[in-house]
């Protein structure tokens, strides 16, 4: 095998994630003509700016009932570029979502690897489900940042040994870990995203408390971020009704 110094190439150390909205067809309108063919048969688009308190109280009202499928007549494309970690939590979401990632068998895995920031909390108290999460140390954030970036050196120097090798990348990223940047286009619509973030994300209105990780969390706020923007009646709705969605 060739023998690669682990200092020999560079790696990055991140503590972020990226989420970006690429693509888009999501507005208050289009829950509302859905919705409204139950009771006038044909599409209503010019609804919101004609009578703005009535779109706003029938939004509230699906919401409220559970009426969810209105919900669905849109669309919201992000890419987004975390850790694997976080991916293999986002892909157990699988009703109106859309995935594709980045492939390790076609292409050479970049050495772009996660460190927790020092505002990430890093110690857990309590029992599973009920997890308080309390501040790190100096000592104890110093020793996450130097493990694990010792780790990811010595991981990546061995993935590319082996590509140096001749193995087939498909092969050599078995050495990887879950901290490896990873990067997706992910689809979804308004009822679907409102399911991931009433998981995803712990907030004051929810009315069923979730606790999730961190990292998944800091992914699901930019969403909420570019949704509430782009449908902020149907977002105001969901907030007003415990951020369950429909
Ligand atoms: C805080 C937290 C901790 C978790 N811990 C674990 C863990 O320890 N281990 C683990 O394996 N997972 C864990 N999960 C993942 C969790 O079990 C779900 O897989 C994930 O949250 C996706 O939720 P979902 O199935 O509701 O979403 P989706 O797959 O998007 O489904 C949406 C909804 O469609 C319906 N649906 C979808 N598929 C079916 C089906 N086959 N049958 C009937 N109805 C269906 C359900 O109503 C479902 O809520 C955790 C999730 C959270 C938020």
């Amino acid at each position: 095998m060739t023998d690669i110094p682990a200092d020999d190439f560079k790696i990055d150390l991140r503590n972020d994630v990226t989420v970006e909205l690429v693509k888009s067809s999501a507005t208050d309108s289009d829950v509302l003509f859905a919705a409204r063919v139950s009771t006038l048969g044909e599409q209503s688009l010019d609804e919101l700016q004609k009578d703005p308190e009535r779109s706003k109280g029938l939004i509230n009202y699906l919401m409220r009932d559970r009426h969810g499928s209105p919900f669905e007549h849109n669309s919201m494309t992000f890419f987004v570029s975390a850790p694997i970690f976080v991916f293999r939590e986002f892909m157990r979401h699988r009703v109106g979502w859309s995935y594709n990632e980045e492939s390790g068998r076609y292409r050479e895995l970049q050495p772009v690897f996660y460190v927790p920031g020092q505002n990430r909390k890093l110690v857990q108290h309590g029992r599973p489900g009920k997890y308080v999460f309390v501040e790190g140390t100096p000592e104890q954030h110093d020793l996450v940042s130097r493990s694990m970036e010792d780790s990811y050196r010595q991981a990546y120097r061995t993935y590319q040994e082996m590509l140096a090798a001749g193995v087939a990348r498909e092969v050599a990223r078995s050495v990887l870990p879950v901290g490896l940047y990873s990067s997706m286009y992910a689809t979804c619509n308004a009822r679907s995203l409102m399911h991931f973030l009433g998981l995803r994300t712990q907030h004051e209105l929810a009315k069923v408390p979730s606790f999730p990780q961190r990292e998944i969390e800091m992914v699901g706020e930019k969403m909420e971020q570019e949704w509430a923007r782009l449908m902020p009646l149907t977002y105001a709705a969901f907030n007003a009704n415990g951020r369950v969605a429909p």
